[in-house]
């Protein structure tokens, strides 16, 4: 455990041992954090792909005065708004701060207060050097860039200024309206652009026992599996994503197609390198356990895929999209239950494009 307080909230320990919020302990510990991968990933948690860049800044918290350096990650800024402020009437006092979003997760390393923070005096100017720079000169992968000009709203239109602001209103509406594996699901990945894939995880770990067909939680826990070499549980978790995404119907299906595409590549990056001790796809009984379906043999039921028909590149994520397409029953091909990869997996895959996910 960190000397300097784990900057976790009590009131997520809460949640996720299902207790009242005045239950939550005084002072919250990885530790504390339910799961099973939770302590591994924590553990690799510089080798987890991240979704944001780092973006470290000296703060000082308004609650106890001290300073420290934190990672602030993405930042958001309304240029329009704030060039519109005159006219805007409202809350807003017309102060920069008021425009800016931060996506970076964290919390006062002394007294674990968050939300409260005297930004740094030159924010303002890097955030207008950068940001026009990169309307200028949008840079070649936009998941490095620190600064974006526009606004960052939760699904109900609420304007978090900070990461914690955003877990906050989570909290409040699993306390409100009871919990909820999708809502589990957007709070995972908003500690994933915070910068904490430990938090992550417990996250997106009770959104699968909440509902375990939730296919984005499922793949976002293959995902980080894959990155900290946990490949026989990535795999898993990358196979129920495929076996529910049919019925999934929560996700944009471009981008359905493109998370399941991500899936097949990481599957098939395990596969080869484990020489074919990881599947690729998962077999008869994984598909008849996702369509609750007794266990038999499979029968006359049994169909074989005939993998070499399709071109698969683990250096280019659309190379999957063809066989993402019979995982979501775009094409008639599909269900099979049996996987002839001959002829494809001769060959070890040395090098394989990084920073291929996209959300
Ligand atoms: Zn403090």
């Amino acid at each position: 455990m960190a000397k300097t307080g784990d900057q976790i909230n009590p009131a997520l320990i809460a949640a996720l041992v299902g207790k009242e919020l005045d239950a939550a302990p005084e002072r919250a510990t990885i530790a504390m954090l339910p799961g099973r991968y939770v302590a591994k990933v924590w553990a690799n948690r510089d080798r987890v792909e991240r979704l944001t860049p780092k973006n470290p800044h000296v703060l000082r918290c308004l609650s106890c005065g001290q300073r420290g350096r934190y990672d602030l990650s993405t930042l958001v800024f309304d240029a329009e708004g704030y060039g519109d402020r005159e006219k805007s009437a409202g809350g807003k006092s017309g102060a920069f701060e008021d425009f800016l979003q931060i996506l970076g997760y964290f919390r006062c390393k002394r007294c674990n207060s968050a939300g409260q923070w005297e930004l740094p005096k030159d924010l303002e100017w890097l955030i207008m050097a950068d940001g026009a720079g990169n309307a200028l000169h949008p840079p070649s992968d936009p998941f490095e860039q620190r600064v974006i000009w526009g606004v960052a709203a939760m699904m109900d239109g609420f304007l978090p200024r900070f990461a914690t602001d955003g877990e906050e209103h989570y909290l409040q509406m699993f306390a409100r309206n009871g919990e909820d594996a999708f809502l589990w699901d957007r709070l995972g990945n908003l500690y994933m652009k915070g910068g904490r894939p430990e938090l992550a995880a417990a996250a997106f770990e009770q959104s699968i026992q909440l509902d375990p067909q939730q296919v984005e939680s499922h793949a976002s826990l293959g995902q980080m599996l894959f990155d900290v070499d946990e490949w026989e549980d990535a795999a898993r978790h990358h196979h129920l994503a495929l076996l529910h995404a049919r019925n999934y119907h929560r996700m944009d299906t471009e981008k359905l197609r493109m998370l399941l595409a991500e899936s097949l590549r990481e599957l098939s990056i395990m596969h080869l390198e484990s020489e074919r001790k990881i599947p690729l796809l998962p077999d008869w009984q994984q598909h008849a356990q996702a369509q609750g379906e007794s266990l038999g043999e499979p029968g006359n039921k049994s169909k074989t895929l005939m993998i070499r028909g399709f071109d698969l590149n683990p250096s280019d994520q659309k190379s999957y999209l063809p066989l993402a397409d019979i995982y979501l029953g775009h094409t008639e091909e599909g269900p099979f239950t049996g996987v002839d990869i001959a002829g494809t997996d001769n060959r070890r895959v040395h090098r394989y494009g990084k920073k291929k996910r996209r959300r």
